[in-house]
């Protein structure tokens, strides 16, 4: 077992210009890195992991070039039945490469009919659909991927028209790991979908859930922490845009505290992360630990927010 830790380190870390040596790429990729080294993140790398290739596998099959406004699922079947056959070869047996073809023409229809129909669909939100939203959350509002508690404010200013919207005071410390409030927007209401809308998510309730402004321009339209996305741009003084991305995900995941015996959640509660390993550490996709607020270490996190840059300029 050691062995394989020496060769993963070794082909990964500790001599970089192995990055771009074919010979080593294989061996790592035969190479399943110890479970007891990742740690509690283990479930959400390798699910994502998961995510990641399936989205690749469904949009290979799509290409918006042709596409035709008449197209049709036997259409996108046959098309996609002919890939699996080169992809799978003699592999699989015939029944077993016509349901792999179907299960993908389900989702490949999907993506096209969102492509067709894109400029069409988005549609802004209501009042009432607003005031709906916030009678289901209750009469403390909070943002369903950090936990942060509405301000009178922002509910306020939700369902107010643009003129009569009120300003935000801004915090004067702010935690540099979850940064929420270099900008009004941070601390507003906003409808995030759950399903992102620019992958084919719908416009309807059940989509949607209020989520802080910061968490909204964080979450972007990743789907997963190893994708980029792309619509996060900006420079940013700490950590690359990425990290804030892995803490929401991780957050949004969790959903409570995991300090044990502790049962705060997002329901109650604003989460933040801290490293596994102790606070001197740093906090990576790997080490990240999601915490309340009575349990951060409070230590060296807060930051005035003039000393902060607001990484995501929108
Ligand atoms: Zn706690």
């Amino acid at each position: 077992m050691n062995l394989i830790v020496e060769k993963q380190l070794k082909g990964s870390i500790c001599q970089p210009n192995n990055n771009w040596d074919m010979s080593i790429q294989k061996e790592l990729s035969a190479l399943k890195t110890p479970d007891y080294l990742i740690g509690p993140r283990v479930d959400i790398l390798q699910g994502d992991i998961s995510r990641e290739w399936f989205k690749w596998i469904v949009d290979q099959f799509v290409d918006s070039r042709f596409f035709e406004e008449d197209i049709n699922f036997f259409k996108i079947y046959e098309s996609v039945k002919e890939s699996v056959d080169i992809l799978v070869g003699g592999q699989k047996d015939s029944d077993d490469k016509l349901s792999i073809a179907r299960l993908v023409s389900e989702m490949v229809e999907e993506r096209i009919k969102f492509l067709i129909s894109d400029s069409k669909r988005r549609k802004s939100i209501s009042k009432n659909m607003k005031e709906d939203l916030l009678a289901i959350y209750g009469p403390e509002p909070r943002c369903w991927l950090t936990g942060v508690k509405f301000t009178d404010e922002a509910i306020y200013n939700f369902t107010a028209k643009q003129e009569d919207k009120v300003n935000f005071d801004l915090p004067v410390y702010i935690d540099k790991y979850r940064p929420i409030g270099t900008k009004s927007r941070d601390l507003s209401i906003e409808v995030d979908h759950l399903h992102p809308f620019s992958l084919g998510g719908v416009d309807e309730i059940d989509n949607y859930r209020l989520i802080c402004g910061w968490a909204n321009k964080v979450k972007s339209n990743h789907i997963t922490g190893y994708s980029t996305g792309t619509k996060v741009t900006g420079r940013n003084q700490l950590f690359p845009n990425s990290f804030y991305y892995w803490v929401i995900r991780t957050l949004g995941l969790k959903r409570k505290c995991e300090v044990p015996g502790c049962g705060n959640s997002i329901e109650n509660s604003e989460l933040t992360v801290c490293s596994n390993l102790g606070s001197s550490k740093a906090i990576t996709p790997v080490s990240m630990k999601v915490v309340c607020k009575k349990h951060d270490s409070r230590a060296g996190r807060y930051v005035k927010r003039s000393e902060l840059q607001d990484p995501f300029h929108v």
